[in-house]
């Protein structure tokens, strides 16, 4: 397996590279290194390469690598989260990725004892295998969110169809980027929603390219 280091070395020149092409600011794209598929050790890696932000799928996964790395890292649950699995997370995570309904939001809201940064996972693809709302239920769920004073929502995130398919990668980024703003614009106290969480090892320079504010990248960093 190769360093941390240089993965994370090539993929900065690759970030810098899609903002240059993109007029945008190489400092407001987050790099979340994806640690589902390796080891503590390997996560630990990633810290000392400079790694501030580490995610994970599954609740004993986290648990896992919390067991070793604590808080020096801050915790993203990217996948999908059963509510009764949210007690077991939610005093070790920063983000959760991965909002898509009221039941969550309601164990979120009532089990968590600070405000959680949530990105409502949204399914702009339309491909039932994904998780998330579809597209013109999100606004409204969003507004109903509101009473609950532990989620804040900081934005969207998608997950886009596997495919080398270029154009078909870009319409999916870019339709979510439409409704950040439509929701930005509704200037709402509890979802400033400013952020964009898409794109991983195989599509993360094209949903920069789109507006991608955190990026999710597992095995082109880490390793799979
Ligand atoms: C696994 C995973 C990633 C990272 O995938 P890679 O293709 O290895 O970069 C990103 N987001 C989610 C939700 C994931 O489950």
């Amino acid at each position: 397996m190769r360093d941390v280091k240089e993965n994370l070395a090539f993929i900065q020149g690759q970030i810098a590279e899609a903002c240059e092409r993109s007029g945008r600011n190489p400092e407001h794209i987050h790099i979340v290194a994806v640690t589902k598929y390796v080891s503590a050790e390997r996560a630990a890696e990633a810290l000392e390469a400079g790694i501030q932000n580490l995610g994970e799928n599954r609740d004993d996964g986290l648990l896992a690598k919390w067991e070793v790395l604590k808080d020096k890292p801050l915790w993203h649950f990217i996948g999908t989260l059963q509510s009764r699995k949210v007690r077991n997370i939610i005093d070790k995570v920063e983000y959760i990725h991965s909002l898509d309904r009221m039941s969550l939001a309601k164990e979120i809201n009532k089990r968590a004892d600070k405000r959680i940064k949530c990105f409502i996972q949204v399914n702009v693809s339309g491909e039932e295998s994904k998780h998330g709302l579809q597209p013109e239920n999100t606004v409204e769920f969003i507004q109903k969110l509101e009473p609950y004073k532990n989620i804040e929502v900081i934005g969207l995130m998608t997950m886009a169809p596997y495919t080398d398919d270029e154009e078909v990668l870009r319409t999916c980024f870019r339709r979510l980027r439409n409704l950040k703003e439509e929701v930005e614009g509704l200037g709402l106290r509890h979802a400033p929603c400013h952020e964009l969480s898409m794109g991983m090892s195989n599509d993360y320079k094209i949903a920069i390219e789109e507006g991608a504010t955190f990026v999710r990248i597992g095995s082109a960093l880490v390793g799979e």
